[in-house]
């Protein structure tokens, strides 16, 4: 099972190699390719227990403290938090890949979208839309 905070559901739909570090780097490539690019009998038996705190990718990032993230003073949990509530989800939940992906399809919207990330520093650089994004979760 994997712990995975609830914005990084967007986060690693999008990502495109960059990163914080190297060992970031390597590690949200390989919760990529664990949450998104595996079979579908895999999705329905891979599990996630869905966090709004420090998760599989937080574990290689630099910015993680003994605080939390250090970013915006921890912010992210609000984030994490809003996003949950926007997407119906719930934290301290675990829930099969599959139905997850699909929960989130259902859901996203592009105000959804524009009001978790647009104060993301990726976002700002461009590297986030929400065309991608839908297009990949309507790819599950
Ligand atoms: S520690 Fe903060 S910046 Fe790093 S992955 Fe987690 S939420 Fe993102």
């Amino acid at each position: 099972m994997m712990r995975l905070r609830v914005h990084h559901l967007l986060c690693s739909a999008l990502y495109a190699g960059r990163g914080y570090s190297e060992a970031f780097c390597e590690n949200m490539q390989h919760v990529v390719e664990w949450l998104w690019n595996s079979s579908y009998a895999q999705k329905k038996e891979r599990q996630v227990m869905l966090v709004s705190g420090p998760d599989q990718v937080c574990s290689a990032c630099p910015n993680l403290t003994a605080d939390g993230c250090s970013l915006e003073d921890d912010q992210v949990v609000g984030k994490d938090i809003r996003l949950a509530q926007a997407l119906q989800l719930e934290t301290q939940k675990v829930y099969a890949v599959s139905g997850l992906l699909a929960q989130v399809s259902q859901n996203l919207t592009e105000d959804i979208f524009e009001t978790s990330c647009k104060k993301c520093d990726w976002y700002e650089m461009g590297l986030c839309d929400y065309e991608k994004l839908a297009q990949k979760y309507r790819q599950i």
